[in-house]
């Protein structure tokens, strides 16, 4: 099978130092600027692109992402109160 372009989403929105992955609908807070990130979790922030790439030169990522982000998903409902 062929390399499958990456969908941006959840690479972007995961957070290299801690691991934590954080909600679209919570873009306006862990991406307040569009070319930056900040975490939710570990308040790591970094270029948005260099946080991305981090996270692709991690082998097997998206098995990563697609078993954790429920649990950061849930944590993040909890943490936000609107
Ligand atoms: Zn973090």
């Amino acid at each position: 099978m062929r390399v499958v372009k990456v969908p941006p989403n959840h690479t972007s929105a995961r957070c290299n130092i801690c691991g934590a992955i954080h909600r679209g609908k919570d873009v306006h807070i862990w991406r307040k600027q569009t070319d930056s990130f900040k975490c939710m979790n570990c308040n790591h922030s970094e270029n948005a692109d260099a946080n991305a790439s981090k996270n692709l030169a991690i082998k097997g990522i998206f098995k990563i992402i697609k078993s954790e982000k429920e649990e950061w998903f849930n944590k993040f409902d909890n943490l936000i109160t609107k």
